[in-house]
C-alpha cells in the first residue's frame, strides 16, 4: 500500500497491480483492481490521464478519525465511528459523485484530482 507509483496524472498504482485516485468527496485514496485476478474488477480504458472505470464504483468503510477524536482515543475516550458511503461514476477523469454518496459532494460531478498531489498531501 504504501509504494504507489504515479502513472498518469490522475492515477497511481500500487505494487499488485490495482489502481488508485484520489476522492476529493471523501478526501482519501480509493483503490480500483483492474484486470485478470480475484475480487471484483472493473473495466479500464487503459487512460490514466482520463480514466474511465465501469461499472460504478462503491467505496464504504469508516472515516479517517480527526486529530482531535486521535486526542480523544489516546486519552482513552470514546469516539462515535462515522460511516460513509461513496458512489461514483468515473467518466474520462471525471467523476460524477451518485445520490446516495454520503459526501459533501453527492449529486456533483469534478474533475479528478492530480493523483501526484493529492497524494503527497494526504
Ligand atoms: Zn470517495
Amino acid at each position: 500500500m504504501n509504494e504507489i507509483k504515479t502513472i498518469g496524472r490522475a492515477l497511481g498504482q500500487a505494487a499488485d497491480g490495482s489502481l488508485m485516485f484520489f476522492c476529493n468527496g471523501c478526501d482519501e485514496p480509493h483503490r480500483i483492481q483492474v484486470g485478470d485476478g480475484p475480487g471484483p474488477r472493473w473495466g479500464y480504458n487503459g487512460n490514466p490521464n482520463a480514466p474511465t472505470f465501469t461499472p460504478s464504483v462503491l467505496a464504504k468503510g469508516v472515516q479517517q478519525v480527526t486529530d482531535e477524536e486521535h486526542a480523544t482515543l489516546m486519552a482513552g475516550g470514546h469516539v462515535e465511528p462515522r460511516p460513509f458511503v461513496c458512489h461514483s461514476f468515473i467518466t474520462d477523469g471525471r467523476i460524477q459523485f451518485l445520490g446516495d454518496s454520503s459526501n459533501h459532494l453527492a449529486g456533483q460531478t469534478v474533475d479528478l484530482p492530480d493523483w501526484e498531489e493529492s497524494w503527497n498531501r494526504w
